[in-house]
């Protein structure tokens, strides 16, 4: 009853829709609207010019030195093994700025799949807190592997890659299940280049003195060579106590740009978004596109509309398995014979890549974090908020305020193609009429966007999956 009557009070008193032929001389007209323009924010291009190449390379060089990062590896020595490695990235966080929270987020683990003896597992994580429960991760796994023959050799076996493995098979027994995994495996790309990167960002977003709306963690995870095991259960947490995790950047392997096919790439990046089509992970990565793209012009990301790469897998999966919006940050060319092996070494990674991918997601993550949430366009009834109305071939948008949102933006594209073709800014409504767009023909979305030009990421209209009940026929 409430909710009818403020629906046609808003109607009627013309107050928050926009119907565009009537109105578009009026935009940008409102302060709020100019200044959501889109220019760049000073603060952000100060803050991705500060990532350093020196400072990767010196927490890459730090972490080959503890030889094996195995989660099932020793921790009784302080320079060597797990231990030694989680301690001293924990250190290393904290001493970035007393604004960093850093805890370890642990688990006591009995011996299953991978976890071939009982283990505590320990994430590194650390949160700056902003004015906004909801979350937004920089991640990596500080954990490494090395097999004999590494990746390489599975690769060119050709086992076959279709399907991601099964991360709860068995491993081969060990002659004693209970001894450490202390073998070699310095991991220094897989993935000290994810963990170096979301270092070095707690450190440039710790020493800002900026503050967000958004909360930031910036999240070391154990265990992803186990069956992404420390994310799976950072993310069961998560969906336990509803914690608002809007958005996770994960980064596994992302400093080499040599393939092992001597194919060099240094200037793109590859973000893999799991579907369907139009889910928040593919909005994510489009958000990527757009905004890493205009803060590092000089870097290429290249959208994946898939889950990962044939048969691997990473920490961003685990939280896409429980509803989270969360995309992997990949290196375009991949040398295989560096992975899971003792040749993963600082001669593998290339310094300036890595930093040209560290500041990608730093744009991505300060302009979500200063941005309002992305609107919400369902109906109580879990319906996309679109509708033909009013004269039955119109394309009447409507969706939930976002907190903060000073105005919103509008995409849409043709409903065959994946990159948003028009985009138009409107101002602090909650609901546009397009008239005569057929709503069959086109994909719609919309952002949230801040007085200061901050924009969410978007959210599509989509019809959800229909549910299918089987007809009867006459004697059944
Ligand atoms: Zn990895």
């Amino acid at each position: 009853m409430t909710r009818s009557i403020a629906h046609r009070t808003g109607v009627r008193g013309g107050v928050s829709v926009v119907v565009l032929a009537a109105v578009v001389s009026g935009f940008g007209s409102t302060a709020a609207a100019q200044a959501a323009s889109g220019d760049l924010d000073a603060r952000i291009v100060k803050l991705v010019a500060s990532v350093s190449e020196e400072r990767l390379g010196a927490i890459l060089k730090k972490l080959e030195s503890f030889e094996t990062r195995n989660t099932l590896s020793s921790t009784s020595s302080t320079t060597r093994g797990v231990g030694a490695a989680r301690q001293w990235i924990f250190d290393e966080m904290r001493r970035y700025s007393p604004r960093l929270l850093v805890s370890f987020d642990t688990y006591q683990l009995p011996p299953q799949g991978r976890i071939t003896r009982p283990v505590e597992l320990r994430n590194v994580m650390a949160i700056l807190p902003g004015r906004s429960p909801r979350r937004i991760y920089v991640s990596g796994h500080y954990d490494t592997v090395a097999r004999p023959g590494g990746q390489g050799a599975s690769n060119a076996s050709g086992a076959a890659p279709a399907g991601a493995p099964d991360p709860d098979a068995p491993a081969a027994r060990p002659a004693d299940p209970n001894a450490p995994l202390d073998n070699l495996a310095p991991g220094v790309n897989d993935d000290g280049s994810g963990t170096a990167l979301t270092m070095e960002l707690a450190r440039v977003f710790g020493e800002s003195g900026l503050e967000f709306e958004a909360t930031l963690v910036f999240m070391c995870h154990a265990g992803e060579e186990q069956g992404l095991v420390g994310a799976r259960l950072h993310a069961q947490k998560a969906a336990a106590e509803q914690i608002p995790i809007e958005a996770v950047l994960n980064n596994d392997i992302v400093g080499g740009d040599r393939g092992g096919n001597g194919i060099i790439d240094g200037a793109t990046i590859r973000v893999y978004a799991e579907g369907p089509e139009d889910s928040g992970s593919r909005e994510l990565a489009r958000f990527v596109q757009r905004w890493g793209g205009r803060y590092v012009p000089s870097h290429r990301v290249r959208p994946m509309a898939r889950p990962d790469r044939f048969g691997r897998g990473g920490d961003h999966s685990a939280y896409n398995q429980l509803g989270f919006t969360a995309v992997g940050f990949r290196e375009s060319r991949e040398n295989f014979t560096r992975q899971h092996d003792v040749r993963d070494t600082f001669e593998g990674i290339s310094l300036p890549y890595l930093a040209q991918n560290a500041r990608v997601n730093a744009a991505a993550a300060a302009t979500l974090a200063f941005a309002p949430p992305p609107p919400n366009v369902l109906s109580e009834r879990n319906q996309p908020l679109i509708t033909r109305a009013p004269t039955g071939y119109d394309a009447n948008l409507k969706w939930t305020a976002s907190p903060g949102a000073a105005a919103y933006r509008i995409f849409w594209r043709d409903a065959w193609g994946p990159d948003w073709q028009h985009e138009l800014l409107v101002g602090g409504v909650t609901n546009v009429v397009l008239p005569n767009m057929q709503i069959d023909d086109y994909v719609f979305g919309v952002a949230a966007v801040d007085a200061n030009g901050h924009e969410s990421f978007v959210t599509a209209y989509v019809t959800p999956p229909r549910t299918s009940t089987p007809i009867k026929t006459v004697g059944q």
